[in-house]
């Protein structure tokens, strides 16, 4: 786990739908370890401090309401 604050839009723990592009409005499923039972759907530009640098990944069902996706990561 990191401490460091980043963007959703920047972090290896966002996911989002298949043909979707990293944007600020793109909305995801968060699925950090920690934070994943939560189901926590978010924007690219939400972020918190278990951010950590990489590229979304992709999946059907990451921005339902609620997500219905796992983790894939
Ligand atoms: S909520 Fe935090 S850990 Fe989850 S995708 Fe956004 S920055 Fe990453």
């Amino acid at each position: 786990m990191s401490n460091e604050w980043g963007l959703c839009k920047d972090c290896k723990w966002w996911q989002i739908e298949p043909k979707a592009s990293i944007a600020n409005t793109t909305m995801g499923l968060c699925i950090d370890d920690k934070l994943f039972p939560y189901n926590i759907r978010v924007s690219g530009n939400s972020g918190c401090n278990h951010f950590m640098p990489g590229k979304p990944a992709h999946a059907k069902g990451s921005s339902s309401q609620p997500p219905t996706a796992k983790p894939t990561r």
